[in-house]
Formats: C-alpha cells, structure tokens, sequence
C-alpha cells in the first residue's frame, strides 16, 4: 500500500509498504478521507516531540472496514468508520481518576498513519473510540472526529449558552472549528486576530464580530477566552480580552521551554482563572460524534480536496500560510 511518511522536517516520501493485518481485536481500515492538521503542520516544520521520524504520517481519517481479527464483535467488513487516533489505557494513575485525557500511555499507543492507503487500528481504540459511522454524516465530515473531540474537551465544565460572551483568539482551522461549536449553542462571539483577510472567513462562518489584535482589545470584557494560536505573546495578551471572574481556555500549545508573564494583579483581584487544554477523553468524542450527527458544518473548513500523490504540494501551501484544512481523498 502507499503510505506517507515524515522523514524529517520538511521532507515527506510516499512509500510502499505492506498493508499491515489485523491481529484478534484490531481492525484493518481503507481509509476513504484524511485531514491536515496544525500539529501535522508543526512536525513537517519544526518537528514534534509526539511524531517520531521517519515514520507514518497524518491521524485525522475516515474509512471502510477491510478485514477484523477474529475476536472482533462490533465491526465487520464493508462497515463505514470514524475514528480517533487514541485512547486511553485504563490503568495509569491519570486513567484511575478519570483524568483519561491526561493518560501516561495515551501517546505512547497512539496510531498514525491516515495519509496511507490503510490504517490498523488497535483494541484499545476499537474498543472506546471507534464509530459506525451514520449515513448522513459524510465522510469529509467524519474525517473531523479528532480535532473537534479536542474542541469539545476545552469547552467541558464550561456553562456557554446564548448569553455567553466568548472571545476566540486565531482564525486556523481549530479557532474556526470553536466558532462553529460555539454559534451551534447560539453564543456571541467575537474573533480576535491580526491579519484583517484571515478575520474575514470568520465573519463568513458567523462570528457576530471581529477585532484585529492591534486595535481595542482591552474593554473587550468575554466571559470566555480561548487562546487558539499557541504564541507566547497571544498568551500573554489573552488576560486583557477577558472580564473580571473570566476564563481564558489555553489552546495553543507553545514550543517546549516557552515561558509566559502575566499581569499578577489582574489574576488574583480580577478572580482569573488560566486553564490549559490538552486532547481529550472518551466522552468527548462521543460528544463530538453528536455534534457531528446533528450536522455540524464542520465541512466548510475545509480548503480544497486533493488526491493521496498531491500531499507534499499540500504542505508546502500550509508552511506558506496558505489554506486551513486540505482533505486528502484515498
Ligand atoms: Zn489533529
Ligand atoms: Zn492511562
């Protein structure tokens, strides 16, 4: 099967390999759709602790059941699937307290590979976070499983209704994909960003208002942040869109070794809470798969369709800026 992988930054190969065969509980998938995302992005630049090189590219995807291990209930050949790339092992301290997000083994066990003819997915991710996947959800859209599970997690314990005022900060694929989630729960939402073209798909995909960060941002006064570009300075200037007693959710994971300052007296007498968010858990994808099912347009983001061959053009337009998410089609 044609497989791609990452060599090193900025260098990918398409090559050919054997299609992998499930084992008892796994499940051989001929995948149908996968997606760009920011973290593929930043390990074809700069690399990613959490993506070894060289080795299979790409974990957002949607396919057709080829072949199941004979242990598998559940699934069989020619089912329709969606899927996350991860799951957690129910055995580490993080797993015991319900923290499965936070899971000592997640990453350890996850799966990559969606750029590929084929993906063999594990029993673990077979077991909690593998869906038949319903008729009226596309596979372009299903395809969308991971990154709006992740969206989902950063949202959770949050009470966001129409009343809530929220400020995204970034106009990528992830803040646009918090854009939809939020104007789903009919919440206002304001986009905040510093290129004024970027800021205008926002607009398009229903933000109620945008605001280029240079201009006003203080007085902005959200009762919700989320920090959606992973810059250290964003981070930093994210305090000032939110109200006293506010949350500013923080999305974007920094480079290693990054420090953040902030302002002590807004945090302790404005009563601020900074949360970071990583990942998800089992019960955020099953939201996720609702949210999907309700039909989220979570299609509009993405950029173009391009075949498994054009996958290096692809992320050559990414690391020049250009474009959010690119579907590739198998
Ligand atoms: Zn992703
Ligand atoms: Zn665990």
């Amino acid at each position: 099967m044609k497989s791609w992988y990452l060599i090193r930054p900025g260098v990918i190969e398409l090559r050919d390999v054997d299609i992998p065969s499930p084992s008892h509980y796994e499940i051989l998938i001929r995948i149908k759709t996968a997606l760009t995302c920011g973290t593929d992005l930043k390990a074809f630049k700069r690399g990613h602790p959490l993506i070894p090189m060289p080795g299979p590219f790409g974990h957002e995807f949607s396919g057709v059941v080829e072949d199941v291990g004979n242990m598998v209930s559940g699934f069989k050949k020619g089912d329709c699937i969606m899927a996350v790339h991860t799951a957690p092992c129910n055995n580490c301290d993080y797993c015991k307290r319900g923290a499965f997000n936070l899971c000592d083994n997640l990453m350890n066990e996850k799966i990559l590979g969606a750029f590929s003819e084929y993906i063999l997915l594990p029993e673990h991710i077979v077991r909690q976070n593998t869906f038949k996947k319903p008729d009226e959800i596309s596979f372009q859209s299903a395809s969308f499983l991971e990154p709006l599970s992740c969206v989902i997690h950063g949202m959770s314990g949050l009470n966001i209704n129409p009343d809530t005022k929220v400020a995204i900060v970034g106009y990528g694929a992830i803040a646009l994909l918090h854009l939809l989630v939020l104007k789903s729960v009919g919440a206002k939402v304001i986009v905040v960003g510093r290129d004024k073209g970027k800021l205008k798909r926002a607009i398009d995909l229903g933000a109620d208002e945008v605001v280029s960060l240079t201009d006003r941002i203080c007085g902005l006064n959200a009762d919700i942040v989320f920090e959606c570009t992973g810059n250290v300075e964003v981070w930093e200037k994210s305090t000032d869109l939110v109200r006293k007693g506010g949350v500013v959710i923080l999305f974007g994971g920094c480079p290693k070794g990054t420090t953040a300052r902030f302002d002590t007296y807004r945090l302790h007498y404005d009563e601020i809470t900074l949360k970071g968010s990583f990942h998800y858990n089992p019960e955020d994808v099953k939201k996720a798969f609702n949210l999907l099912s309700k039909g989220l347009q979570v299609e509009r983001l993405i950029t173009d369709v391009v075949g498994l061959n054009e996958l290096d053009k692809v992320f050559r337009l990414l690391s020049e800026g250009k474009g959010i998410k690119y579907l590739i089609e198998t």
